[in-house]
């Protein structure tokens, strides 16, 4: 064996142990220990700004909504729930908001039974837990997503009416606001333990990486700031990082922070161990490549899921392409590598601009017309063609075409199908790649619906695919590295010819936005460390750090 091969190795094994948590890594025990709440009294400027009463300074504008605070941030839930259910008035609408949230995840069999149970527990009149507010709402019956949605929004508003008020008095407020001093805590590299190289990106390399206080496993893909200067690539940078932090889904790759160094601006994010979903169609099986229908529909149906996401949050993605989409350890795919999106700000419908990958780009994009999120279903289209095919839809197998000539093909040729192509399958992408976007399935009104209802997902169970409960067609192998070994990864050549001045650094600056609440709150939850730390005394005291 090589040096470079011995090296991947020793890497690979480091890294591997962390992964699995068993390694001498594992948690950084006197890190951990640093991590403790501050007592209340150093929060009172904290409260002042999350109640909207005073000036934000620096800060992005504070959100100072019901929603953000007891809904949307994990923890700001789980606080606003405890106090609920300490409340005799408002004890049992905690209950009917944990149920609804529990029938969501129903089989579609058990749903019948759910239903007839949460109507008798909270809409029998003179019932304990008789939920009033509701009126003469009807419980969900077997297709229920509107009705669902109905008692979630007259629930989540008497909620609002009558609870928010005593709850911002109230000592679970103040564990709140002592969760989000911890959060607002300035984060660097030292807070990191680095594994190996996963891959090489424009600007800088992704590397493993643990945080010392949960033992979370993230990617850090470090941008260098001399070649984001020299290449100009500051701006996507800035819009990778911006779209990261505002969307939050299980099918789209997750912020934790973002930071600088001396030399680099860095994302730190979910960890995709499994691989790209190019090197499965391709790699794992040469003699065989492209996937089974029902392996490509479950990856096709989570990639709906996260561009549905993004339109929602009016951000045209792009790049999609097998290449982009990574598997985790369970071999649930995420979308990823958003420098290229564009963010469509309220009113504007459309957008122009030469962006993607040849082969990937829609007509009308190529065409130099305006265009909005329809391009996105566009290149979901060529992406199943080629998780199926094992190979686009404009080029045959092996071919080398000139990009002038997937252009012409894109916009002048039908597609053709190969005999394994379903019906449905094939029904589906050819509605995925209509030329003309107007008529191209896709987001409308707000959602997919449409799309959803396409016979051939009919299978699908979208809350629970949502919830992470259906289980993936295939699993990663836990002990291998889906990474090209360390010595084929690639070095980088230094920047020459670049200084640094204070411009750069402003631009530095305001990408260092530190911790990204949702993501935050969730790995101290799933870390253990929340329920550690979050420790109250017997009932009527209250703990000395929330004891003015
Ligand atoms: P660029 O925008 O510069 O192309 P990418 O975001 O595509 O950078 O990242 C470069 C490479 O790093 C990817 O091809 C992949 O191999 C690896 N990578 C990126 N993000 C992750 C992640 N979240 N988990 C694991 N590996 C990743
Ligand atoms: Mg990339
Ligand atoms: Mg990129």
């Amino acid at each position: 064996m090589d040096i470079g091969g011995l090296e991947t190795v020793v890497a690979n094994s480091a890294y591997v142990s962390a992964r699995g948590g068993t390694g001498t890594w594992g948690r950084d025990r006197w890190q951990r220990a640093r991590l403790r709440l501050p007592h209340i009294s150093q929060c009172e400027a904290l409260r002042a700004r999350l109640a909207g009463a005073a000036q934000t300074g620096g800060h992005l504008e504070e959100d100072t909504s019901f929603r953000w605070q007891c809904v949307e941030q994990p923890i700001g839930k789980l606080l606003f729930r405890r106090f609920l259910e300490g409340e005799p008035r408002l004890a049992a609408a905690g209950a009917l908001w944990a149920e609804l949230e529990a029938y969501d995840r129903c089989e579609a069999e058990e749903r019948p039974a759910a239903a007839a149970a949460l109507r008798k527990r909270f809409l029998t009149p003179g019932g304990e837990q008789h939920c009033a507010f509701l009126g003469n709402m009807a419980a969900p019956t077997a297709a229920p997503l509107e009705e669902l949605c109905a008692m979630r929004r007259a629930l989540l508003s008497h909620l609002e009416a009558v609870a928010w008020a005593p709850y911002r008095e109230s000592p679970e407020f103040g564990r709140f606001l002592q969760f989000k001093w911890l959060e607002e805590q300035p984060v660097g590299a030292e807070a990191f333990v680095e594994f190996r190289v996963l891959g090489k990106g424009g600007f800088g390399e992704v590397l493993a990486c643990q945080r010392r206080t949960t033992g979370t496993m993230f990617a850090n893909k470090r941008l260098n700031k001399k070649r984001l200067k020299k290449r100009r690539g500051y701006e996507a940078a800035m819009v990778e990082k911006r779209v990261l932090a505002r969307v939050h889904s299980p099918f789209i790759v997750s912020l934790a922070c973002a930071f600088q160094t001396k030399t680099d601006l860095c994302l730190v994010m979910t960890l995709m161990n499994g691989g790209d979903l190019r090197y499965h169609i391709y790699n794992m099986d040469e003699k065989n490549p492209g996937f089974e229908e029902p392996r490509a529909l479950f990856y096709l149906a989570q990639m709906l899921l996260g561009l549905e996401h993004l339109h929602q949050h009016r951000i045209v993605y792009r790049d999609l392409k097998p290449e982009n989409v990574l598997l985790d350890d369970a071999g649930h795919v995420r979308l990823s590598d958003m420098g290229l999106a564009v963010e469509l700000k309220e009113g504007q419908s459309k957008t122009r601009g030469y962006a993607g990958t040849p082969g990937f780009m829609a007509p009308e994009l190529l065409r130099d017309e305006e265009y909005d999120w329809a391009v996105d279903y566009f290149t979901l289209g060529v992406t199943l063609y080629e998780m199926l095919a094992a190979k686009g839809p404009f080029r045959s197998c092996g071919e080398k075409v000139e990009n002038q000539e997937v252009k012409r093909r894109t916009l002048h040729e039908p597609v053709s199908y190969p005999e394994r192509f379903s019906t449905m399958a094939r029904d589906l992408c050819e509605g995925l790649l209509a030329k003309d976007p107007n008529t191209r399935l896709g987001f409308r009104d707000g959602d997919c619906a449409q799309l959803k209802g396409h016979p051939i997902f009919s299978t699908i169970n979208w809350g629970r695919l949502e919830a992470g409960l259906v289980p993936p067609p295939f699993v990663p192998d836990p002990r291998r590295v889906y990474a090209k070994d360390l010595g084929d990864v690639g070095a980088f050549s230094s920047v020459r010819g670049v200084e640094l001045d204070a411009e750069d650094a402003a631009l530095a600056d305001a990408f260092a936005s530190g911790t990204v609440a949702i993501p935050w709150q969730q790995e101290l939850i799933d870390s253990g460390l929340f329920q550690e730390l979050n420790v109250w005394g017997p009932p009527g005291t209250l703990p000395p750090d929330l004891d003015p």
